[in-house]
């Protein structure tokens, strides 16, 4: 059966990536879709994004980077908005700073939330695509690694849009489907190993997706500190794993890290393709 594109509507095409593994990708804007009954996880479980200090570490770069841009674009932020703001922790970092902090996060139970974002934040549970965004109420709106899961990222993105006061930014971190990476490592490439990743957008997709959100200035850079150690899980994954739980479940993979994470940041550094991720910071005038 063809398949559309969801952000250009053409025709998109089959895409063998190896094992008899295939992607949908349109050959007009390069946006990725993924089945998974046609592209396998490769891990029954739910591949959970990483460890816990690859993460504190992320949020961390994830949070110095948006009040750079800020700071560059001159946004004052009165108030943030995260969508799936997981545990909340860099919601907790924008509160510390005095700043009003909100989100929607559709997981209610499962994680443990910050208690002060609990307390003195104001949080939605439900799923992005079902809440209702208040016109002009944040300065700032960021979703990191999370349109790769959305069933429907237009609406997420005109909510977006309305919610956002003149001169805001939505901030937005996700795996780009037009990386190298993914043609260098095929299946193995470690952002398929979470059967939640139904679509990888590429810089041309997503530019074109929020612009037809109403977004103006949209600006699409590779980060070089983002999922640092894609490409060595990759590698393993490439290898023979844990069936059940995927890559990072071995003993001896944070030594593994450790002694490959130089060559993986070199080949970054002269590779800016090879990058696995796309951070995108779309402006409304
Ligand atoms: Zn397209």
């Amino acid at each position: 059966m063809p398949v559309n594109c969801e952000v250009c509507t053409s025709k998109m095409n089959e895409w063998e990536i190896g094992h008899g593994n295939i992607l949908y990708r349109c050959p007009e804007c390069g946006h990725i879709r993924r089945d998974l009954s046609c592209c396998h996880a490769g891990a029954r479980d739910h591949a959970y994004g990483g460890s816990e200090s690859y993460d504190r570490l992320r949020n961390s770069l994830t949070f110095r980077r948006m009040i750079r841009l800020m700071k560059k674009h001159r946004i004052l932020p009165r108030s943030v908005f995260e969508i799936g703001f997981g545990s909340g922790l860099i919601l907790r970092k924008f509160l510390d700073q005095g700043i009003d902090v909100s989100g929607v996060e559709r997981n209610m139970l499962e994680i443990e939330i910050d208690a002060e974002v609990k307390k003195r934040g104001t949080l939605h549970f439900a799923e992005a695509e079902k809440y209702e965004f208040q016109k002009d109420s944040c300065d700032l709106i960021y979703g990191v690694h999370l349109v790769e899961h959305l069933d429907n990222p237009s609406k997420v993105f005109e909510g977006s849009y309305r919610a956002l006061r003149k001169g805001g930014m939505l901030y937005l971190i996700t795996p780009g489907g037009d990386s190298s990476g993914l043609r260098r490592f095929g299946d193995a490439w470690w952002n398929l190993e979470d059967p939640t990743h139904v679509r990888f957008f590429s810089a041309e997709s997503i530019s074109l997706a929020l612009g037809k959100a109403g977004f103006k200035q949209v600006v699409v850079r590779r980060p070089i500190w983002d999922s640092m150690t894609l490409e060595i899980n990759s590698l393993l994954r490439r290898k023979k794993h844990d069936e059940k739980k995927g890559v990072l479940h071995g003993k001896l993979v944070p030594l593994v890290h450790l002694a490959l994470l130089p060559w993986a940041l070199t080949a970054r550094a002269l590779f800016p393709k090879f990058r696995s991720s796309l951070e995108v910071a779309a402006f409304k005038e």
